[in-house]
């Protein structure tokens, strides 16, 4: 089984890691969260998350859709499990993108997920990332560096950290840590 949870707070950089990955691994497929989060300007429904309702989120959870879920800065976030399953089955590098409480979900569900935890190299490049992302106001910014805080608290919990000073650094940290394509 090739799972591998990628986690971290947000504004790490956890999607450009996967994307730079892409170009090193052609069978990594990444799941598509659903969320009650609205959408940014520059996402798009079905690419970068099934953007839904709260009552359409607890139907999943009602239903046992999900991997695993979670609610983050007042939004519910979760993995529905069918495709992950169907590209286990398939052979793919399955990657997850995930708070700290889904990782634990997925953790007790697959204990032979691969997971890896994303470190800043401080918090204050921490919030200048999310600063320059500037896909969050003055408050949701600062809820998500406590929120940080709370995951970075975490790290010991993981099998692996890695640090994303550059990208270059972060996907060399992260490639030989990976199952056999
Ligand atoms: P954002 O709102 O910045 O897109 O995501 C907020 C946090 O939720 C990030 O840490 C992101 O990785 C995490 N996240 C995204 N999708 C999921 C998911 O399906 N499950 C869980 N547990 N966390 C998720």
């Amino acid at each position: 089984m090739k799972l591998l949870m990628l986690v971290g707070p947000s504004g790490v950089g956890k999607g450009t890691i996967v994307r730079e990955l892409r170009k090193h691994r052609s069978d990594l497929w990444l799941s598509i969260s659903a969320t009650t989060r609205t959408a940014r300007a520059n996402e798009t429904h079905g690419v970068d998350y099934y953007f839904v309702t709260r009552s359409e989120f607890e139907k999943m959870i009602a239903a046992d859709e999900l991997l695993e879920w979670a609610e983050y800065a007042g939004n519910y976030y979760g993995t529905p499990a069918a495709p992950v399953q169907d590209h286990l089955k398939d052979g793919d590098l399955v990657v997850l993108e995930i708070e700290v409480a889904g990782a634990r979900q997925i953790k007790q569900r697959l204990p032979d997920a691969l997971d890896v935890m994303v470190l800043p190299p401080s918090l204050a490049d921490l919030r200048s990332r999310l600063e320059l992302r500037g896909t969050e106001g003055e408050a949701a910014r600062s809820q998500r560096l406590q929120l940080a805080q709370a995951e970075l608290a975490a790290a010991g919990e993981f099998s692996y950290c890695i640090n994303n000073d550059t990208i270059e650094s972060a996907i060399d940290q992260l490639l030989p840590l990976l199952p056999a394509q």
